[in-house]
């Protein structure tokens, strides 16, 4: 099997940006910045945070100072956002139905499938994003939670999000590269089966096209189910014809 290795993983999150609103607790920053580390990002921006820069957000960054050196500080939560494409809101709470609320997974899998910059937003401990900032959200994220207790700590939220975008680039730079033929057909060569099979059966006598009941119907609701790759369908055409040719001698 072939394995498309790309040469440096991180540089697929480059264009993330982890964004907290509003933090009461310096720890918290240094957490999410250790958070953003292990996992492979880089760029914190820090919108009104109570109490930055701060021993303790050092302390608890254990290593991952640097992220909080290079983090960007922001009056308002708007400029914090200039230059992002795309805006995931993170909430403890279920919220209106007016946000799609994404999990963490399938946040992964949008953030990566561009390389604009995105935004990805964390709210105050205590009262999370105000509405008004969630409306500037394309979609809200709710990690899982037991139903009556679902407010993670800032940077364990921190932690879980962004080790889904790791899980996912992980999951992008293992992907083989399949073999044309490992590859499955398309609906038209699919259909051209369903006719090639059919009519082996009406040859072969095992379809009565005057009573055809169901069978056609069952047998594509099987091999839909196999989902067959180019060289498992040459098989089947193969077995097709072969029972055609001897069906004409018999
Ligand atoms: N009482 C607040 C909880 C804030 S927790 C509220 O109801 O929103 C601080 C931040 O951590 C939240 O704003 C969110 O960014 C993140 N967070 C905590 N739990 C989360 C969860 N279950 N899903 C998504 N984000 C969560």
């Amino acid at each position: 099997m072939i394995v498309n290795k790309l040469p440096v993983s991180t540089a697929l999150l480059d264009h993330i940006n982890i964004i907290l609103v509003g933090t009461t607790h310096p720890g918290n920053i240094g957490a999410a910045a250790r958070a953003m580390k292990t996992m492979g990002l880089k760029h914190l921006r820090l919108v009104q945070p109570q109490h930055f820069p701060s021993l303790e957000a050092t302390s608890r960054a254990s290593g991952a100072d640097d992220l909080l050196a290079n983090a960007q500080l922001f009056e308002h939560f708007d400029e914090s956002l200039h230059d992002c494409q795309l805006i995931f809101g993170t909430s403890a709470r279920q919220r209106s139905i007016r946000w799609s609320t994404l999990s963490p997974k399938q946040c992964a899998k949008q953030a990566l499938d561009t390389q604009q910059p995105i935004a990805i937003v964390f709210g105050r401990e205590h009262s999370g994003l105000t509405n008004q900032e969630l409306d500037r959200c394309h979609h809200m994220i709710q990690i899982p939670t037991s139903d009556n207790f679902s407010s993670l700590n800032l940077a364990a939220a921190v932690q879980v999000v962004t080790y889904e975008l790791r899980c996912y680039v992980d999951e992008l730079q293992q992907k083989p590269l399949l073999p044309p033929d490992e590859v499955p057909v398309s609906a038209e060569e699919m259909r051209l089966f369903y006719e090639h099979l059919e009519q082996t059966l009406i040859d072969i006598h095992f379809l009565d096209p005057e009573k055809p009941r169901r069978l056609m119907r069952r047998l594509q609701r099987l091999f839909n189910r196999a989902q067959p790759v180019t060289s498992e369908m040459n098989l089947l055409r193969g077995i097709l014809t072969t029972a055609q040719n001897i069906h004409k001698k018999l």
